[in-house]
């Protein structure tokens, strides 16, 4: 955009885009004009390209062309949408007044615009640019950084701006990627001075698609207390709870960024509420990746365990189940209140069924709410509303026998019953059946709730057939059968002969009556007194029409507004019953048990299912063979070892003990025949990293780094699954670390520890140490091949089976057969100077190969030879990511 913006402005409306977008740099200007949004200069360019639209030009400005692109406005939702996804901000400038009222003030005036909303992905309240089943946040990180060698404290606030949620909390430096990793925002804010420490601006990437630095005046502890009390409307914010400043800080940065990207409309957030760490299950943001909680290690969310638990109804059921998946409980007070609900829904199953299906029907009232008050809602979210206070007091009214059935069921009754009915009946009563969509042109208040309105409708509709009668009696005066009455948008009502009429209209008695307005080719058209004083009055009775039904709107909304409160409240009970439901549904369908959870050190599992492998292997046409696992004690937890050849079973088996905990945790019944779990703390999971590029580092460096957390931080109460720790390196390195990993955990961390290896050497580790035991995945040798029976016993493997694994992936049969070789002389020799052993071996030869002739024949390539010797050379773990890009071209320059 040219900077200088007085100069060589070509139009005043030109001058007007070029200031407001000045104003926004960092969004796509979306500018009304008429029936489009356009966009200019560069905006033009980068939504062309991003929307598949075409770019034209309009105009010069400093001798250039101006490029333009635009889209229609009632499509508008689907390309900001499409904008949003791909990570653009936008800025949508409205007209603020009729054009005509611009004409008044002279021929040269233009239309008044203003910026009326921000779009940006964590300030979204349409259900089309939203995902019903999952929660929208905003993240605010506020830093108070330590005094001298003190560490940074910092506090979190996020709110999903569609429903109001809004929650705090403080945490050191060390947890906050794990906080923001459960909270997982579309939109994080952060002062941009954070942004200079290079280690918070990669944890910010990591945690959010959309990071926005701010200026510091957003975080400013000095007014973030008087900035919340003005968002809320209230003199103190005492009535909230008590906060800390840091808290304040970025709880206030976020209401200031809503009311910035609202321009002024506030959507009703609840006040923040404090979340304590304390009392959930901490998983840090690597282990949670690992567990595949909410999406798989590939983004996906087919494939995570949220996923193949999901059985809830309604938007805001899975928008809760989610949360509460993200966030595992740690008291088993409050644990053990859930279960009780899905303990009792799992035996009442008529009830269940029939509380499903009004759920089902029960619209989203949180969002519809927001949308209302923003002034952004129509019809349909008033009678959303109205439907989903009508679900809650059905609901409600179901659940009245279910009385005592615990404490949970208890609060969401309560809840439910104290929906606000009469705001129900009362939009019921006074919207229609069949709504529009928008309110603008009315259209959607019930015949029989306001009498002026029927009144006015009815006049509107009477002179409109009065005007149709009308014609017979014009028919009849001037004898012309053929006379019509028509209407345009240019003339109105008008009467309209043939043009061998005109004689006749325009002279005695006839002109009396009629007034000449328009001669066309075909027609000549006239007006009459009466017919326009019947066309004033239809206007007016629809203009009066509308305007009541505006009215009748904003009262409405204005009512729903003050119940908001109690609606929200209403709505969370639903997600509430939604979710507990939905558990009990899962528990009969997959055949989950009530875990036992309380303040042991316990962790005893019998006949334990993976949630996720077990449902993916039903599809298959397979089936789970459940394992048991029992690593509790009474002051320290056990240390299983489990080795066992590559596709036994042993992730799954690590995997599937660590999701029953979270399982337990989050108040639901687990896959397993029983299951008795002391409430775990810190769940941690080292399996299988991937490699972590984009922070330069190497698989072997990540799982050091992930390896380091769990030993410098579990305690006797926390769960630890490890999996092939010491792969990534040469093997003496990586047997080592291991064992001393191992010996760390058993002596200090003392915590629960199912622990995967292929190193046997480590089993002898049983006989030093008493709390670690040995366990096997069994497997079966049959004629050569391997057969997994995904069993786990006591014991440990005697061999790796490596080579019948490598035959059932499609080795080729020669360096099967050449591996089979070398391993028998490997073992004959105790692997004891191996190399030379391997001298006398004879030599790889595929000539004695007939199905490999072909490949001998060929003399061989100098080029290939050099690009093998070039790969050959390449140490992977040892590269940085630049040392590694230049390979590639190496690589590929050899070609
Ligand atoms: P490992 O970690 O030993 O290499 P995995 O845990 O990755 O093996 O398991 C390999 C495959 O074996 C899984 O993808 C799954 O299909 C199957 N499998 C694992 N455990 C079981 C089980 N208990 N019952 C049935 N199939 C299983």
């Amino acid at each position: 955009l040219p900077d200088d913006r007085t100069a060589d402005v070509a139009t005043p409306a030109m001058a007007q885009f070029i200031e407001i977008k000045a104003a926004n740099p960092d969004c796509l200007l979306f500018y009304r004009m008429g029936d489009f949004y356009e966009m200019f200069f560069e905006d033009a360019e980068v939504a062309s390209r991003a929307l598949g639209i075409t770019l034209t030009k309009r105009g010069k400005y400093r001798g250039e062309d101006i490029p333009l692109c635009g889209v229609p406005v009632h499509a508008a939702d689907d390309y900001l949408q499409r904008l949003i996804a791909l990570g653009h901000r936008v800025a949508v400038c409205e007209q603020m007044e009729d054009p005509a009222e611009a004409k008044k003030r002279g021929s040269k005036s233009v239309v008044r615009r203003d910026v009326v909303r921000l779009v940006t992905p964590g300030t979204l309240t349409e259900d089309n640019l939203l995902d019903a089943r999952r929660s929208n946040y905003l993240a605010a990180v506020a830093r108070q950084k330590g005094a001298e060698s003190a560490a940074d404290c910092f506090a979190v606030a996020w709110a999903d701006m569609s429903t109001g949620a809004f929650r705090l909390a403080e945490t050191g430096a060390a947890a906050l990627p794990a906080l923001l990793a459960r909270i997982e925002p579309r939109e994080l804010l952060a002062a941009d001075g954070l942004f200079d420490d290079d280690e918070l601006r990669r944890t910010f990437k990591a945690a959010s698609p959309a990071v926005v630095p701010l200026p510091r005046a957003f975080f400013d502890a000095a007014t973030a207390e008087h900035r919340l009390a003005d968002f809320f409307s209230v003199a103190s914010l005492d009535a909230f709870g008590s906060f800390t400043r840091l808290e304040l800080t970025a709880a206030a940065a976020i209401v200031a960024y809503v009311d910035k990207t609202q321009v002024g409309n506030r959507p009703p957030l609840d006040p923040p509420a404090r979340e304590s760490l304390g009392g959930a299950l901490a998983i840090d943001a690597a282990s949670r990746a690992n567990l595949e909680l909410s999406r798989t290690l590939s983004g996906e969310r087919r494939g995570s365990l949220l996923h193949a638990i999901d059985r809830t109804v309604s938007g805001a059921g899975a928008r809760l189940l989610a949360d509460r998946l993200a966030a595992p409980l740690a008291d088993p007070d409050a644990i053990r209140d859930r279960l009780d609900a899905v303990d009792f829904f799992l035996a009442e199953t008529t009830l269940r069924a029939r509380l499903r299906r009004d759920l089902a029907g029960a619209p989203d009232m949180a969002r519809a709410l927001t949308r209302v008050s923003l002034d952004r809602g129509g019809p349909r979210d008033l009678a959303a509303i109205a439907g989903g206070l009508k679900a809650a007091a059905q609901l409600a009214a179901d659940l009245r026998d279910a009385g005592g059935a615990g404490f949970e069921i208890d609060r969401i009754a309560q809840g439910l019953e104290a929906a606000p009915a009469e705001l129900a009946d009362r939009l019921i009563a006074a919207l229609d059946d069949e709504l529009p969509l928008l309110k603008r042109d009315g259209g959607f208040v019930r015949l029989g709730f306001r009498s002026d309105l029927d009144e006015s409708r009815a006049l509107r509709d009477q002179s409109r057939q009065v005007i149709a009668a009308l014609q017979q009696t014009y028919a009849e005066t001037t004898g012309i059968k053929s006379l019509k009455v028509k209407h345009n948008g240019v003339l109105g009502y008008f009467i309209e002969v043939a043009p061998n009429y005109a004689q006749a209209m325009t002279s005695e008695p006839l002109n009396r009556l009629f007034i000449h307005r328009q001669t066309l080719a075909g027609a000549m058209r006239f007006s009459t007194t009466e017919l326009s004083e019947l066309e004033g009055r239809i206007a007016s009775a629809a203009e009066r029409a509308l305007a009541i039904e505006l009215s009748v709107f904003a009262e409405l909304a204005r009512t729903a507004m003050e119940a908001g409160g109690a609606i929200k409240r209403a709505a969370d009970m639903l997600a509430a019953l939604d979710v507990a439901t939905a558990l009990a549904e899962l528990a009969a369908a997959e055949g989950y048990v009530r875990p036992r959870v309380d303040d042991s050190l316990t962790f005893r599992v019998d006949g334990g299912r993976h949630p996720v492998v077990e449902q993916m292997l039903r599809e298959e046409g397979g089936s789970f063979v459940a394992n048991g696992c029992d690593v509790g004690g009474e002051a320290a937890g056990k240390l299983w070892l489990v080795t066992g050849p590559n596709m036994a079973g042993k992730s799954t088996f690590l995997r599937q003990n660590a999701l029953i905990a979270v399982l337990a945790q989050i108040g639901s019944f687990v896959p397993a025949r029983s299951a008795h779990i002391g409430v775990v703390d810190r769940l941690f999971s080292r399996v299988g990293a991937a490699d972590d590029l984009a922070r330069g580092r190497s698989t072997f460096m990540v799982e050091m780094i992930e390896t380091a957390a769990i030993l410098n931080q579990a305690g006797p109460r926390s769960f630890v699954i490890l999996d092939e720790i010491g792969r990534g390196t040469a093997t003496y390195d990586g047997l080592s670390i291991a064992w001393a990993t191992i010996e760390h955990l058993h002596e200090a961390n003392r915590c629960r520890t199912l622990f995967a290896t292929h190193y046997h050497e480590l089993t002898a580790l049983s006989e030093r140490l008493p709390r670690v035991v040995n366990a096997t995945v069994k497997v079966k040798e049959w004629r050569g091949d391997v057969v997994f029976l995904h069993e786990i016993v006591p014991g440990s493997a005697d061999r790796s089976y490596g080579i019948q694994v490598a035959k059932l992936a499609g080795l080729p049969r020669p360096v099967i057969e050449r591996a089979r070789a070398v391993l028998s002389e490997l073992e004959k020799s105790g692997g004891n100077n191996a190399a030379s052993m391997l001298d006398d071996l004879p030599l790889f030869s595929l000539a004695r190969q007939p199905a490999a002739v072909a490949l001998v024949e060929t003399a061989p390539d100098p080029a290939e030879a050099e690009l093998l010797a070039a790969i050959d050379a390449l140490a992977p773990d040892e590269l940085s990511p630049r040392e590694a890009l230049e390979a590639v071209y190496r690589l590929k320059a050899l070609r």
